[in-house]
Order: C-alpha cells, then sequence, then structure tokens
C-alpha cells in the first residue's frame, strides 16, 4: 500500500557533507505531498533519489513496493521554467513524452490517433482547447505552464513531480492552475510530490506537507494537512 518509502537516506555529492541526511519518509498510494523549504536544502536531491536520478549513499528508496535501480519511466516532470521546445507546437509538445517512452514499440503508429485524442482532452481540461496548432511563443506563461503539465501527464505517469510548476507566474493564474491540477488530481489519483517556497501552496495542494531543514537537508517537522479534500 505504500507508494513512496525512503528508509534513512543519506545523499552525499562529495566527502565532506551530506545534501540530505537521514531521510524517512513513507507515502500511501495516491498521496499528494509537499515539500517545503529554504533554496539549497535539498529538495532537488530528494527529487533525483524518488526517480532513480542518483542513487543513495546509504539508506534504503522504494518505490511503488520495488527498490529503485535506475531512472523510472512511469514519471512525469513539470518545473518552473517553461520547457516547451520552440518548434514544437502545443499539441506536438504535449505528445513528446510518448515519443520517448514509446518508440520502440511497434504500436505506436497504429495508436498515434488515440493518443491524439487523449492529448486533446488533456488540453482541454486545462482551459488551451484552440490552442494545440499554436507555437509557445504564442502563448502566455500561463498557457505554457498549463501544457507543461499536459504534457507531464500524457503517458499517465503513476507519479507527477512538480518543482516549483507555478513560482514563475501571478498570483491570480497560479491560483486558476492549483484549482486545475487538484481536479486532474481528483480524477486521476496519481502520486504526487510538490516542491514549493509556498506555504500557502502547499495547503491548498498537498494531503501531507513536509519541512525540510537548511544543510544538511533534513525533514523536521510532518504535518498532515487539515485542509486536505477529504477522498474515498
Ligand atoms: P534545493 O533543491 O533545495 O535548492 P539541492 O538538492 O539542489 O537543493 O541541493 C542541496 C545541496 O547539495 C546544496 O548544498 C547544493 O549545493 C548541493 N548540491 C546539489 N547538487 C550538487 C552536485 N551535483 N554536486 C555537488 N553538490 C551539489
Ligand atoms: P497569464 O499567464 O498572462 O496570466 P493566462 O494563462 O491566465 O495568462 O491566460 C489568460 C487568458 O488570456 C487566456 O485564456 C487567453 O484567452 C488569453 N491570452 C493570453 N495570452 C494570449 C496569447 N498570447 N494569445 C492568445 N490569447 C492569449
Amino acid at each position: 500500500e505504500l507508494f513512496v518509502d525512503f528508509q534513512k537516506v543519506f545523499l552525499a555529492y562529495n566527502e565532506s557533507e551530506f545534501a540530505v541526511e537521514d531521510i524517512s519518509l513513507q507515502t500511501r498510494q495516491g498521496e499528494f505531498i509537499a515539500i517545503v523549504g529554504p533554496s539549497g536544502c535539498g529538495k532537488s536531491t530528494f527529487m533525483k533519489l524518488a526517480t532513480g536520478l542518483k542513487a543513495p549513499t546509504s539508506g534504503l528508496v522504494n518505490i511503488d513496493g520495488k527498490p529503485v535501480t535506475g531512472p523510472l519511466k512511469f514519471v512525469g516532470m513539470a518545473f518552473q521554467a517553461p520547457t516547451l521546445l520552440p518548434w514544437r507546437t502545443t499539441l506536438d509538445n504535449v505528445l513528446l513524452p510518448l515519443e520517448i517512452v514509446e518508440p520502440y514499440r511497434s504500436n505506436f503508429k497504429r495508436e498515434h490517433e488515440q493518443y491524439v485524442q487523449r492529448a486533446l482532452k488533456l488540453l482541454k481540461t486545462v482551459g488551451l482547447e484552440g490552442y494545440a496548432d499554436k507555437y509557445p511563443w504564442q502563448l502566455s506563461g500561463g498557457m505554457q505552464q498549463r501544457a507543461s503539465i499536459c504534457r507531464a501527464l500524457i503517458h499517465e505517469p503513476k507519479m507527477l513531480l512538480l518543482d516549483e510548476p507555478f513560482g514563475a507566474l501571478d498570483a491570480f493564474t497560479r491560483e486558476e492552475l492549483w484549482c486545475v491540477l487538484r481536479d486532474l488530481w481528483t480524477e486521476r489519483k496519481f502520486n504526487v510530490i510538490l516542491v514549493t517556497h509556498d506555504l500557502r501552496e502547499a495547503a491548498f495542494l498537498a494531503d501531507t506537507i513536509y519541512v525540510m531543514s537548511k544543510r544538511p537537508g533534513r525533514i523536521v517537522a510532518r504535518k498532515e494537512n487539515p485542509l486536505a479534500q477529504p477522498r474515498e
């Protein structure tokens, strides 16, 4: 029933200091967690450990019941800076992860139309119907970030990692996208790890909030969110 399971995880990039220290953290299937803490405290390092991009110096990382032995495929990611490819339309940007995950599967071409329909449905959900054929420069910052979230979800990942995804947006757009994200998550029940500086954002979105301290990164507090939406 656990999804993320960190047991006494340490990671050092060099010999003098740990970047994260003694991290123990467990999430239930479908849980939305937020990690808050000052910059440099080890949040990105935590993300790398949770996706298999880094192996711990010591300790155990299990995801979905299995030890992590390399980069995980069932992960979607979105970051603060818009990273849409400028020479591709919104639709082709959203489809990109499928081309990376699926190219060697013979059925990719045959199922292409089905993937296009899935992408258009996601774009509609985030309020971007009518923008599928536009290029990134034709979209506002908020619209690019909506498209990035669609791209992160197109291959129906079990886990969504969000690293300050709304940090560059104005307050109004940010809160609108909180609602978009929460609706998507309520409908699909994927696991989410959100890294943010914004306590209001964490309180609005997450079931559980973890606070990391500065150097070396340790989890110093864990709070169940009393405002979390009841789930069945
Ligand atoms: P955050 O995402 O919270 O800003 P990071 O996980 O990026 O924090 O960094 C945690 C600590 O590890 C920082 O002190 C940072 O300087 C150090 N660090 C991060 N990446 C590397 C690396 N590749 N090599 C050496 N030190 C690193
Ligand atoms: P912002 O990030 O600038 O706050 P939003 O993503 O909230 O903008 O978009 C607000 C609305 O403004 C959109 O629904 C869209 O109708 C319109 N809009 C913004 N930028 C553009 C653009 N470059 N082209 C067409 N419409 C746009």
